[in-house]
């Protein structure tokens, strides 16, 4: 699969104790990387890793979330792959892009990553891929795919699976056996692209592109740029909004969305109401469609039709540390009609490191005295 960004470029082995190991892939995944190893090998996974970890259960947790250096390292001489080679196909070392202070996520769910649901040896959640790319030849199990902005694919302009269109089963390519390969399912034996499937959504796949270009630089919202990890910090907020108005079903809130240009027949409930990681490819893109037609208004519009609806501060959830200064300025808004943004958005130019500064302190007193934390 091409993407707009790479994470890792990948590695060969170099003197492998393992006859027929294997290179890792450009942006693959560190647990594809085991998978497509042990099937070379004519074993399983759960039979490699127990050879690589004696006494460990690694497949009962989300292996791509947590290993240690300790255990790269066994993978790593056996099969040739430098150790930061493979450290670079987790997920903790993606979080440091993503998040602010990735030291502390703690829990079972990390903002942007999809959420396996790991029960003992069985999941929840499926590994999401496309249909079509993960049965081409040399294929993979991507870094891209565990990102929870990710819902389709730009190549063949599908929606992401899951599951299984045959059994239903969620996606667990570690439990194939011997002789398969990351194109079939592991339970019944389906091609993974011989289901019905579904076109990409127009906004979702918007959303998903324009994040992907934005990785490491200063993305747009409004007129003015925020540092990466604050846009995607803005963004879930968002997300969660969407989530909740959605939920909710209230005019106001229809008619909130009906004027950025959001069609109610969009708004379509979240079952559950499970947070946004844990939620289906389809749910997900529901959600980004309406997220990125928020994005794309920016803060003053938001803050001009959510006054007009008279909706209230406590429907934007701030994460609980490392808010950035916009959100903390919308809150504001929402709750004093006469409260303009003074965080720089939507300015010509942004401000002066000692303006913003100044700004910060004066927006946290008074988020302080109106008692929010
Ligand atoms: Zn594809
Ligand atoms: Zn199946």
């Amino acid at each position: 699969m091409v993407a707009s960004y790479s994470w890792h470029p990948g590695a060969v082995p170099l003197n492998p104790i393992w006859p027929l190991s294997k290179p890792l892939l450009t942006d693959e995944l560190l647990t594809s990387w085991i998978i497509r190893m042990a099937l070379a090998h004519g074993c399983s996974p759960a039979a490699l890793t127990v050879i690589a970890w004696p006494g460990i259960r690694a497949w009962a947790s989300d292996l791509d979330r947590s290993v240690s250096v300790s255990r790269l390292a066994v993978l790593s001489k056996q099969s040739g792959v430098p150790c930061a080679s493979l450290q670079s196909a987790t997920l903790e070392h993606v979080m440091t892009s993503i998040v602010r202070q990735p030291h502390r996520l703690l829990g079972a769910s990390w903002p942007w990553l999809t959420v396996l649901g790991c029960r003992g040896g069985h999941h929840s959640g499926g590994l999401q891929c496309c249909p079509d790319c993960i049965v081409q030849s040399n294929s993979r199990f991507s870094i891209q795919w565990r990102l929870a902005w990710h819902t389709c694919c730009p190549i063949h302009g599908v929606q992401l699976i899951e599951r299984c269109g045959h059994c239903l089963a969620a996606l667990q390519p570690e439990l194939l056996r011997a002789g398969g390969s990351l194109g079939i399912c592991h339970r019944c034996g389906a091609a993974l692209n011989d289901g019905t499937r579904c076109d990409a959504a127009v906004a979702a796949l918007a959303f998903q592109r324009y994040v992907d270009e934005s990785i490491g630089r200063w993305p747009l919202y409004g007129s003015s740029p925020l540092d990466f990890r604050d846009w995607l910090t803005v963004a879930r907020t968002m997300v969660s909004f969407a989530q909740a108005a959605v939920r909710r079903h209230s005019a106001a809130a229809e008619r909130f969305f009906e004027s950025l240009g959001i069609p109610l027949e969009s708004l379509q409930p979240i079952p559950l109401g499970l947070p946004f990681e844990y939620l289906s490819p389809a749910e997900r893109s529901v959600l980004l469609s309406i997220v990125w037609v928020i994005m794309s208004a920016g803060p003053q519009r938001f803050i001009e039709a959510a006054r007009h609806e008279s909706l209230p501060a406590s429907t934007l959830h701030l994460p609980t540390s490392g808010s950035p200064p916009v959100l903390l300025d919308l809150v504001a808004a929402l709750q004093s009609p006469r409260h303009h943004l003074v965080s720089g958005v939507d300015r010509e130019h942004p401000s002066s490191p000692a303006q913003t500064l100044r700004m910060w302190l004066r927006l946290k007193r008074k988020v302080r005295r109106r008692g929010i934390r």
